[in-house]
């Protein structure tokens, strides 16, 4: 691949591959071996934003102590190794400061801009840490705040991000730098209109760097992250997992989509619009290689893998008005849109309709969207049944709805288990299953075996 200064690659550095003084300088290394890589985006060192999390749910005091202290153990761990520290150790502090007192205002009330501005913080602490790793194996680098350029909507938690205004603001604030110095910036973290800090949902750094990378025409996107690439499912629930060589933009998004935690869920949107190829590979082992997402690959096998994704609730409407009627639908997506609610899986019958939704909703904070005043409209509307603790499993593939035997592949081998739902043939690249969470590994890992095995 020709590597030019004009055609930048941005690399993104995940919490594990930034955890710790010895993680940011393997992944100094890879940022260093390519003249190419000009802007790198950072999460949090890993453990940050769950403590950050839990400090802006402002519940128990007493262990509030204990998060603070637990985020100073993980910085300092990386000042204390650092040659020249007085600065950046003062910099740190005034960020813990920061934190302890919002963390204060968390306690007397939660709100969900408080938990952006508190949670943010990881990514600022982290990226203020690789410029000084940097720095003193002396290469020229700057911090970048992205808030600068990453607007956003007010939407705390979720954000969507200005596409337009990114481009524009790249240009003119960005581009000019990339050229004298290497640019460290945050991933996750972007703000509103009014100054205030917004966050992309959890995961959203790989979505910072996948924006940033189409807003310079990257001619890669690299994500750097704990597992040498994208495999076959989840290596941490199947260790026989196999790893995907390569793999195209739609099977990948879908995997992300279904829940392979691998990829935010939006990282390929910037990446599919502007044809910029992905590369996964691992911080702790770079030269074992990685996964290539890109626009076409060759030969895509019927089955590419399985996704998992917990956490699922089951929502049943029953009505007789359904019966014959119109528009009873669209008042139940209607209400669900007002809630921010985006329905995953649904299947219907004559009086009734089952839709499985993310409770979670992807947001920052770990607030159910499952909400009373939710629950109270559509009860409105008709009777409503909740099923929680359900696990959805996605059968990723191509021309899936076209071939032949794939209910025996993939049922013939589930009869020990319930499925709740089932959503196959409006889309030709997945078959989801619905299954009660505890028996979800297993399922994983039986179909693996049977499909990949
Ligand atoms: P980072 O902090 O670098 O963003 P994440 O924890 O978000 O890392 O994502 C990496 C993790 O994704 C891996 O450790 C792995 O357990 C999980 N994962 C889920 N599905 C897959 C898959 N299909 N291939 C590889 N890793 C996967
Ligand atoms: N630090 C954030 C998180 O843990 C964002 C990210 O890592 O991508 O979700
Ligand atoms: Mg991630």
């Amino acid at each position: 691949m020709a590597e030019s200064l004009h055609s930048p690659i941005v690399a993104k550095f995940g919490g594990t591959s930034v955890a710790d003084f010895d993680a940011m300088n393997r992944s100094a290394d890879i940022v260093l071996s390519n003249a190419a890589v000009r802007l790198v985006v950072l999460s949090a060192s890993a453990g940050v934003t769950n403590l950050l999390v839990a400090l802006a749910e402002g519940k128990d005091p007493d262990r509030r102590a204990f998060h603070l202290d637990e985020i100073r153990r993980i910085q300092y761990a990386i000042i204390d190794r650092l040659a020249d520290s007085q600065v950046i150790r003062e910099e740190i502090d005034r960020m813990l400061d920061n934190i302890a007192m919002l963390s204060e205002a968390a306690g007397l009330a939660t709100s969900h801009a408080l938990t952006d501005e508190l949670v943010s913080h990881g990514e600022l602490m982290s990226t203020l840490l690789f410029v000084e790793v940097l720095r003193q194996r002396q290469v020229t680098a700057q911090w970048f705040d992205i808030r600068k350029v990453m607007r956003t909507n007010d939407r705390f938690g979720h954000a969507e991000p200005d596409i337009g205004i990114l481009k524009e603001l790249t240009h003119s604030l960005l581009l000019p730098r990339i050229d004298e110095a290497l640019i460290i910036t945050q991933g996750f973290i972007g703000s509103e209109a009014k100054g205030r800090t917004t966050t992309l949902g959890r995961g959203g750094s790989d979505y910072t760097a996948a924006l940033l990378g189409e807003a310079l025409k990257a001619q890669r996107i690299d994500i750097w992250t704990d597992v040498p690439g994208i495999y076959t499912t989840d290596p941490r629930v199947v260790p026989e997992a196999k790893r995907i060589d390569e793999i195209s933009f739609e099977e990948a998004a879908e995997m992300a989509t279904f829940g392979a935690k691998i990829l935010h869920p939006a990282t390929l949107l910037p990446a599919v619009r502007s044809d910029i190829p992905v590369f996964v590979g691992s911080s702790k082992d770079p030269h074992a290689g990685g996964t290539l997402v890109c626009n076409k690959t060759l030969n895509p096998p019927l089955f590419r893998a399985i996704a998992l994704r917990r956490r699922q609730t089951l929502l049943t409407l029953h009505s007789l008005n359904m019966l014959q009627a119109r528009g009873f639908l669209a008042e139940v997506f209607n209400i669900l849109a007002r809630h921010y609610i985006s329905v995953d899986l649904i299947t219907t019958s004559e009086v009734s309709v089952a839709l499985t939704m993310d409770t979670t909703g992807s947001t920052s904070s770990s607030v159910s969207l499952l909400t009373t005043s939710l629950l109270t409209e559509l009860s409105s509307l008709c009777r409503v049944e909740v099923e929680e603790n359900l696990a959805l499993i996605a059968l990723i593939g191509n021309k899936l709805s076209q071939a032949c035997g794939v209910g025996k592949d993939v049922f013939g081998v589930l009869d020990p288990f319930n499925i709740r739902l089932i959503c196959y043939g409006a889309s030709s690249h997945n078959l989801c299953l619905l299954v009660p969470g505890q028996d979800a590994e297993q399922v994983v890992k039986t179909l693996h075996h049977n499909l990949f095995g």
